[in-house]
């Protein structure tokens, strides 16, 4: 099965059974707790809600097979996936190594959660080359943790290599794939041992749902996850199993839209006299566009732009734009835009983000799938304003 047909019909495939009434969609069981007939016999294996809940098995059957995946599990948000998975895989004393710009939030937790409070130690490393990262590996490394491409920059890591370095010493790789989303890249494929998403963004991709997913192939490594998952709670509602249910469905047309829109921009930018940079792995510019090329399927709807000018100017074009939203997340069939310096990225001390080429005038662009003659004018026009 090719990636659309899986991604309407696994997870919802129509029940004819007695008693059942072939829905072609999966149902919202709201229910918290499923009677049985006997003590020793839960009904079709459901027991209470948090264990298992069928809308959440049927997303989480869906996630799976997109990621061409074993096992998916589901979570009420992207971090709460992020803990569970370090829960179940770490002790006090291990040791991290992770991509060094990070998404804000995933640094936040693992700085001001798991390494301030648990004696979980981090090395934050540019895993872009992949030199750096087998020099920070140390006999206390057990999880290799990377972002391709990264965010803001646009980074990328070579995950296979990356992989083949992990297998080599007995380290789990995990990659957080929410940038280019199952369609675009699939890291299990190259090697890696567990994708995580936040389907908050393109997986969902309509704004309307803040959730996680985990895929990977490993049996063991997921009865970990998921007996961490029903210890904490950390589970993905019916209601929003449901909403992610449906906005998988369109999936691949909205990322061949977002990838198509974001390449008429980036080109429209690359030759405008008012911008300095911009970076998009689509382009022959990008330092990556041979690796981009080699272990992508598409280059994603996201890019970072910087405008000639100074803070000011860069604020004055953001108000003059009507389509795009002044917003930080990504992802959504909308096009947003944000200063990541002072939104997203604002947690991260300022030398730190100079030192990583993040400056005060670097614009975030998540392009949305509007008709991109009207996004192309939009900006335009800003640009001419300033
Ligand atoms: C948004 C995001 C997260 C966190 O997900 P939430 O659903 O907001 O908890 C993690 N990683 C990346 C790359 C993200 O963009």
């Amino acid at each position: 099965m090719k990636f659309t047909t899986k991604s309407i019909h696994i997870g919802e495939e129509p029940d004819f059974k007695e008693g059942a009434t072939g829905d072609v969609i999966a149902p919202i069981h709201l229910s918290t707790t499923f009677a049985r007939d006997e003590v020793e016999n839960p009904t079709a294996g459901y027991e209470y809600s948090r264990s298992l809940n069928p809308t959440r098995n049927a997303v989480q059957q869906k996630l799976a097979a997109i990621e061409n995946a074993n096992f998916g599990l589901a979570f009420s948000s992207g971090l709460a996936a992020e803990t569970s998975v370090l829960i179940a895989l770490l002790k006090s004393g291990d040791h991290v190594i992770a991509t060094d710009d990070l998404y804000g939030g995933t640094q936040r937790l693992f700085r001001k959660v798991f390494q301030a409070n648990y004696a979980i130690r981090f090395s934050f490393v540019d895993t872009s080359v992949s030199e750096k990262l087998e020099k920070a590996i140390t006999p206390a490394t057990k999880l290799i943790w990377i972002e391709s491409p990264t965010n803001p920059l646009l980074k990328l890591s070579d995950i296979a290599k990356i992989a083949k370095i992990a297998k080599d010493k007995g380290i789990t790789l995990v990659v957080d794939n929410t940038f280019m989303s199952p369609y675009f890249q699939n890291p299990l494929d190259l090697g890696a041992d567990i994708v995580l998403h936040s389907t908050s963004k393109y997986i969902n991709g309509h704004s309307d749902s803040i959730g996680g997913a985990v895929m990977l192939n490993d049996k063991l490594l997921f009865e970990k996850i998921r007996f961490i998952q029903n210890s904490v709670g950390a589970i993905m509602s019916p209601f929003d199993s449901y909403i992610v249910l449906r906005g998988i469905k369109t999936l691949s047309m909205r990322m061949e839209q977002h990838a198509a829109n974001s390449r008429k921009i980036a080109e429209f930018l690359a030759q405008h006299n008012k911008v300095k940079k911009v970076i998009y792995p689509g382009l022959k510019s990008h330092p990556q566009y041979e690796l981009a090329k080699k272990q992508m399927k598409g280059f994603g709807g996201m890019m970072s732009v910087e405008l000639k000018g100074d803070i000011n100017s860069t604020k004055n074009f953001i108000r003059n734009l009507h389509y795009f939203s002044l917003a930080e997340s990504l992802g959504g069939v909308e096009s947003l835009i944000e200063l990541p310096a002072l939104m997203t990225h604002a947690s991260v001390p300022a030398e730190d983000r100079l030192k990583l080429g993040l400056s005060d005038t670097l614009i975030r662009i998540s392009v949305g799938v509007e008709d991109v003659e009207d996004l192309i004018s939009d900006l335009e026009s800003a640009l001419s304003l300033i």
